[in-house]
């Protein structure tokens, strides 16, 4: 924390195709603010500064999780740098709701003694007829997760702003209750 502002270190996982760089770049502002306030730090890095219940935080969103293999040194450096994680699947597509339950597992062994704020993302909830996955089995999953649960649309940008406010939520009651 410094002068009253808060940093949270946000990590976008999930497979390959799921919205991850569609999310970023409704957070970086690239369709509404092409000129200002959002900041870049390098590729697949955003910086926005947000007010969320009345204080304001900046999220560093991290967008560099691929899922090829031949990047394990990425995933392992993405599962120790975040304050909070963003596990995302596509509701049209069952095995990427599937991949999500391993990686949330990946991250609880990699980060063992911390309380990690989570939200299970359920994105493309604009394809409902595409739809394999249901809400409640992401609200059921969610529960076993011992995390939040949001279905967002990067499409039709639904529910993308509420994902942001969420996760600085999250990660505040966590250090406030400490
Ligand atoms: P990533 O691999 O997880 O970063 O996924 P991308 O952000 O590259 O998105 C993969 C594809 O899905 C692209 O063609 C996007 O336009 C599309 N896409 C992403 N989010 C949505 C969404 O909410 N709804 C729909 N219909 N398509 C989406
Ligand atoms: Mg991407």
């Amino acid at each position: 924390s410094e002068s009253g502002n808060t940093y949270y270190r946000v990590v976008l996982i999930g497979e390959h195709g799921v919205g991850k760089s569609a999310l970023a770049k409704i957070f970086a502002g690239v369709h509404d603010n092409p000129d200002g306030e959002c900041e870049t730090l390098g590729e697949n890095t955003y910086e926005r500064t947000l007010t969320v219940d009345g204080e304001s935080a900046t999220i560093i969103l991290i967008d560099m999780w691929e899922n090829k293999g031949d990047d394990q040194w990425i995933q392992d450096h993405c599962m120790q740098v975040g304050d909070a994680y963003l596990i995302v699947y596509s509701i049209t597509d069952k095995a990427s709701f599937e991949k999500a339950s391993e990686l949330r597992i990946q991250l609880r062994r990699a980060r063992q003694t911390e309380d990690i704020p989570i939200i299970l993302v359920g994105n493309k909830s604009d394809l409902v007829r595409c739809r394999e996955v249901s809400v409640s089995e992401g609200r059921a999953c969610a529960v076993v997760f011992d995390c939040k649960f949001i279905e967002t649309s990067a499409a039709v940008q639904h529910n993308v702003k509420e994902l942001f406010e969420g996760i600085v939520r999250q990660v505040r009651l966590r250090r406030d209750s400490k």
